[in-house]
């Protein structure tokens, strides 16, 4: 019999701190999610969507009946050097704010981009992008996988990726620059609303390894304290280089899958190999 709940100390914690509902670009509403992740073994999850707190109050009411913990987060864009990078913040207050004119700027910018991404898309000869998509997202946030997922209904292409390869990418025709928001601004709203800020994905970014250095210098500077060590796609050699980054930069290690949607069977809610030794979790804070 198992008599531990949420709330039990002796109960070995099972974190995903990074996944994504349909708040923003996931597939499953967040309380489809909370579900999947209960279903999965997962303890304590944090709800990241990109730019929105919107799915949270759902998911809290979910994770009670499930009983698991629901850890508040959002997954903030932010521009650096001209180079976009995402920020994390976990154990926010949906409700600050600091943190909500900062969204609101947020979406505002996505907004505008998603009818710059339609204008291009019509220039090659893909009309009513914006319109469909925004009838379908409602009041969440509209990102690129919007407009993925457009073009494959409508049979552009066969799949996600080819949408990003041919049309939506960096350098692609249908690619918009965008200037989010700054990385000190992004960490200040997430420490505002109590919150810790975590750099997502470090690997992700394709830096070389001085401007990853410079990268980190900076969100820390910013006042950043945590990087994912272990992402959904983390190879053994990536969690070795990034706990030696988190090392190296003294900052506490993450763990979070960036599930987006069950159809992508290589990753799942809360399946990850443990932390190295010498990290130091960031649930030591939440
Ligand atoms: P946005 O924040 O609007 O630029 O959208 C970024 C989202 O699009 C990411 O969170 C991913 O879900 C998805 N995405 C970005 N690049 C790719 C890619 N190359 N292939 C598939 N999905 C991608
Ligand atoms: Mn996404
Ligand atoms: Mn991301
Ligand atoms: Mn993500």
């Amino acid at each position: 019999m198992n008599n531990e709940s949420a709330a039990d100390p002796r109960r070995a914690e099972k974190y995903d701190l990074h996944c994504h509902s349909t708040a923003s670009d996931g597939a499953l509403s967040p309380s489809q999610l909370v579900e999947r992740a209960a279903m999965q073994g997962v303890t304590a999850l944090s709800l990241t969507d990109h730019d929105t707190v919107n799915g949270l109050t759902e998911a809290s009411v979910a994770a009670a009946k499930a009983d698991i913990r629901l850890i508040p987060g959002i997954e903030i864009s932010t521009t650096w050097e001209n180079k976009c990078f995402h920020i994390v913040g976990l154990n926010i207050d949906p409700d600050n704010p600091a943190l909500n004119a900062g969204i609101k700027e947020l979406q505002t910018i996505r907004s505008s981009r998603a009818r710059r991404i339609a204008e291009k898309l019509a220039a090659k000869k893909v009309s009513g992008a914006y319109e469909a998509i925004v009838e379908n997202a409602g009041s969440n946030m509209i990102t690129r996988f919007h407009f993925a997922d457009f073009l494959l209904q409508q049979k552009i292409v066969t799949t996600h990726q080819q949408a990003f390869d041919k049309y939506l990418a960096k350098g692609k025709p249908a690619y918009v620059s965008t200037s989010w928001a700054t990385m000190n601004d992004a960490v200040d709203w997430i420490k505002q609303s109590g919150g810790v800020a975590v750099l997502a994905h470090p690997l992700r970014y394709k830096l070389s390894g001085s401007w990853l250095k410079r990268t980190l210098s900076a969100f820390k500077e910013a006042g950043g304290v945590g990087i994912e060590v272990i992402t959904g796609q983390s190879s053994r050699d990536d969690i070795i280089r990034s706990a030696h980054l988190a090392r190296r930069f003294d900052l506490y290690a993450s763990v979070g899958s960036d599930f987006h949607t069950p159809s992508n069977q290589w990753l799942e809610l809360g399946r990850f190999p443990d932390l190295p030794n010498h990290c130091q979790p960031i649930w030591t804070l939440l």
